[in-house]
């Protein structure tokens, strides 16, 4: 067990490990920090396929404290039709639409909902722009606990019924994800209601590490050079970048610092993207305006530290329009056979935008990640489609559709 305190991301300054996220000194982030051990690949060998394989560089002290309903491990797909489109011999997409409630919040809200567990909370909840109310209400579910949904009224009905579904009590808030956000934190404190995106971030955030973890070793603990990573309050991106720097710190790879990511955010919603191509600070979007709901965070939590790995890394940032989200949306469906929603396509489209800047060269190893599964966001997709031929039938009529 190598878990050792929260330190705090500004002054680091070290605080036990308990049922808070806020530096008492200077109000900073807490991160988790570990007494990280040497690892030797052989120990992978023979483990659970599900991220829970990691648990050496997770924050739970108990195993018996795991809630697990079998996330992780998703497949690493060597994307050779779509790597020729783009130009890219070494393309991979890092498939996390096919978790368990169908987006990678499976990782965040399973380590911070077990985290709860250990912390002996009776409640758990989460302020979501729509997947992660069915991945904290799906795993609460198995570890019998309540759970509170707190979403801005409009995302996706799919979203709904499945959080709905998984028994959460669903408050739908009349206003953006931050008005849901600002109220979530408020209940949170006043119920002693463990918020997995709020007062039990230090722990979600260490869930999105294991994207880092599975990619170094499905390329069989080998650094890739490019990482192409969509951005709504930036925990992902940032938990990426720690993630390759603990497998270094842990010996598994050689050499964290090959890494660049890339930001990418819709055009309605890009308050990352622009601050990094003006070389300001993050302003926030006061109303967010785009097909990708999941992204639509006016004012997010992590955007500074974003902009923080981006400079570390020689990283890059790219927003685009909803057009070329739906456009990315459908080449990655119609070139690898898999189905994202808006989000995925996001990261498609600056993946592309990054290629045609020169920021990605053809032989070099990169990872798009695709976050979430088209099912959830049908009723947006079906707008660029043809309709289906409703017919009669009759083989000699439908003939006339077979080309
Ligand atoms: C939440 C979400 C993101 C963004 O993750 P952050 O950690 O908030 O930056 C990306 N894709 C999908 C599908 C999401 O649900
Ligand atoms: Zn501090």
């Amino acid at each position: 067990m190598s878990v050792k305190s929260l330190k705090c991301r500004e002054c680091g300054r070290e605080h036990d490990m308990k049922f808070h996220y806020i530096c008492e000194e200077c109000f900073g982030p807490l991160d988790v920090s570990y007494d990280i051990p040497t690892l030797s690949p052989d120990l992978f060998t023979h483990r659970e396929q599900t991220y829970w394989r990691y648990h050496e560089l997770l924050p739970i002290r108990d195993k018996s404290n795991i809630v697990s309903i079998g996330a992780g491990m998703t497949p690493l797909i060597r994307a050779e039709r779509l790597g020729e489109k783009l130009g890219l011999h070494n393309l991979y997409i890092k498939n996390d639409s096919v978790n368990p409630t169908f987006s990678f919040k499976d990782r965040p809200a399973g380590v911070a909902v077990s985290k709860a567990r250990e912390l002996g909370l009776t409640a758990v909840g989460c302020a979501s722009t729509g997947n992660l109310a069915s991945a904290t209400a799906a795993h609460a579910a198995k570890a019998g606990l309540d759970c509170h949904i707190f979403a801005p009224s409009d995302i996706e009905m799919a979203k709904t019924v499945q959080a709905m579904s998984y028994g959460a009590n669903f408050v739908a808030v009349e206003g953006t994800y931050d008005d849901a956000n600002t109220i979530a934190a408020q209940i949170g404190d006043r119920y002693r209601i463990g918020i997995v995106n709020i007062n039990m971030r230090s722990y979600y955030v260490e869930g999105s590490k294991t994207l880092a973890f599975e990619v170094a070793e499905q390329l069989n603990w080998e650094m890739p050079d490019h990482l192409v990573i969509p951005v709504g309050s930036g925990a992902m991106l940032n938990a990426i970048c720690k993630g390759f720097e603990e497998l270094e710190a842990a010996s598994l790879v050689d050499d964290a610092s090959r890494m660049h990511p890339y930001a990418a955010q819709p055009h309605g919603c890009a308050p990352v993207v622009d601050a990094f191509q003006s070389g300001g600070t993050v302003t926030p979007v006061s109303v967010p305006d785009t097909i990708a709901k999941s992204l639509a965070i006016g004012d997010p939590g992590d955007g500074r530290y974003v902009l923080k790995r981006l400079q570390q890394y020689g990283g890059s940032a790219a927003e685009c329009t909803d057009d070329e989200i739906l456009d990315a949306l459908t080449l990655l469906a119609k070139t690898e056979g898999i189905f994202t929603e808006p989000a995925g396509g996001v990261a498609v489209a600056v993946l592309q935008k990054m290629v045609q800047e020169g920021m990605i060269s053809a032989d070099e190893t990169t990872v798009c990640y695709i976050t979430g599964n088209g099912l959830k966001a049908t009723d947006t997709v079906m707008s660029v489609l043809p309709k289906p031929h409703v017919m009669r039938p009759d083989v000699a009529a439908i003939a006339a559709v077979i080309k």
